[in-house]
């Protein structure tokens, strides 16, 4: 039967936005905008959204066609051409949204049967409502450490020039200048304007090979969003740029492990002796470092030098999931619980940069699995991050080797966590210690 829905809740449902062949994206009126977890579709409500948070971007989705929310029958379609404007092709519009904000449901789509891969990015659904763009998220981390409107073009040029002064020959001074100014990268701003956490940029090789790897696509016809950096800086260059943000930052932390490097576990030769130079001249500031967790006995020999907190990457806790994504090389997924355990046995701060996919991770065999885990291995926080990968292809690639059920819901799933570890920190950043 067909039946209009009713005012009150067409009302509070969010307008469908979607994008023309020119990549122009407007409001269409008659549908609602429609949020995809797996197969599961949801129209997507005001209540249940917020505003799209600043810094956010739209993207329009080619070789799709968007799925909506027909509010005279009720029912939802996909829509090649524009009802309005027959001939118009329709593609769907999806939000990356800013740090801090994971998505609870990507944009609904079809793809064409020759589509090629969407390239590293999350793809958040969208809509329309009150004069504003709603994304479907929820905050995890308030703290505004990668804000641009915080990091005025001026203040970070000044700060460069400052550094150039203070440390006139250190080539990794020189490429977060790079990072800074070429790539707009705000943790490599955040070094130079002196606030939050400095990046540490120094692997160069990898023994995984994650399929959204940010700084390494090998014939996948993916752009990487970033060059991998192409030389190891020494112990030496290491320390004096740590020690340069540590003395002049307070609650100043330090990181191993950025997006523009490889697996700093495997250079540790460097980082071993750059975190003693660094503990031999200060206590203070947080040394922490973003990692595949592969190697618990190096970890545990840097720990031994004075690293203070891990943050371990995970797509999923099950080892079959685990293994199609990051496709480790001579490494298991044993090995990284070994090195959340070897965290734990230290008195280390332990989080997890668990990568968000929604009606994958939401999925009740992942939930329970990560109930278990989080049991057996009593982490500090759970970094909440959007995984940057095309939605279908991941889904493909998961339900090849496992079993997805009906999603419960990302909010549904963090309000579930927060009810049973009611310890366990949610958040983006690396906290600094004085905040362990
Ligand atoms: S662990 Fe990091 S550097 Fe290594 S392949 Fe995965 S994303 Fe890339």
């Amino acid at each position: 039967m067909v039946k209009k829905q009713s005012n009150a809740k067409a009302n509070s449902m969010l307008t469908a936005v979607v994008a023309n062949q020119a990549g122009e994206i407007f409001e269409l009126e008659g549908y609602a905008a429609v949020g995809m977890a797996g197969e599961t579709l949801v129209a997507l409500m005001a209540g249940t959204t917020r505003s799209m948070p600043f810094g956010s971007e739209l993207m329009y989705l080619p070789e799709r066609h968007p799925i909506l929310y027909n509010l005279l029958n009720g029912k939802f379609e996909t829509l090649k051409e524009n009802p309005h404007a027959p001939g118009e092709s329709l593609f769907p519009v999806a939000a990356f949204n800013s740090p801090g904000y994971v998505i609870t449901h990507n944009s609904a789509y079809r793809q064409t049967r020759n589509a090629g891969y969407l390239p590293l990015f999350s793809y958040g659904a969208v809509g329309w409502h009150r004069t504003k763009f709603r994304t479907a998220v929820v905050l995890v981390d308030p703290e505004p450490r990668q804000d641009l409107r915080q990091m005025k073009h001026e203040e970070v040029l000044a700060g460069v020039d400052k550094m150039r002064r203070q440390l006139p020959v250190n080539r990794l001074r020189q490429h977060l200048e790079k990072c800074a100014l070429q790539y707009g990268c705000p943790a490599g701003k955040n070094f130079f304007l002196g606030r939050y956490e400095a990046p540490l940029p120094t692997a160069r090789q990898c023994n995984a090979r994650c399929l959204g790897c940010l700084s390494l696509q090998k014939n996948t016809g993916i752009p990487h969003s970033q060059d991998r950096i192409a030389f190891t800086p020494t112990a030496e260059e290491i320390a004096q740029v740590a020690l340069a943000h540590i003395t002049s930052v307070k609650k100043s932390v330090v990181s191993f492990g950025q997006g523009c490097e490889g697996d700093p576990l495997l250079a540790a030769d460097v980082i071993e002796p750059a975190i003693r130079q660094i503990r031999s001249q200060t206590r203070h500031g947080t040394i922490n470092m973003n990692t595949n967790g592969s190697r618990p006995e190096i970890l545990e020999r840097l720990f031994d030098a004075g690293l203070d907190s891990v943050r371990i990457s995970l797509n999923s806790v099950r080892d079959n999931c685990y293994d199609a994504y990051f496709r480790p090389r001579g490494y298991r997924f044993k090995d990284v619980l070994q090195s959340i355990a070897t965290g734990l046995k230290r008195d280390k701060f332990v989080a997890i940069n668990y990568l968000n996919s929604p009606g994958f991770t939401d999925s009740p065999q992942e939930v329970d699995a990560l109930f278990d885990f989080l049991r057996n291995f009593p982490i500090q926080m759970i970094q909440w991050r959007n995984l940057n990968f095309d939605p279908m292809r991941y889904r493909k690639k998961m339900n090849a080797v496992a079993d997805q059920g009906k999603p419960i819901g990302v909010k549904n799933l963090l309000t579930r966590i927060r009810r049973q570890f009611p310890k366990l920190k949610f958040g983006y950043f690396n906290p600094p210690k004085e905040n362990f």
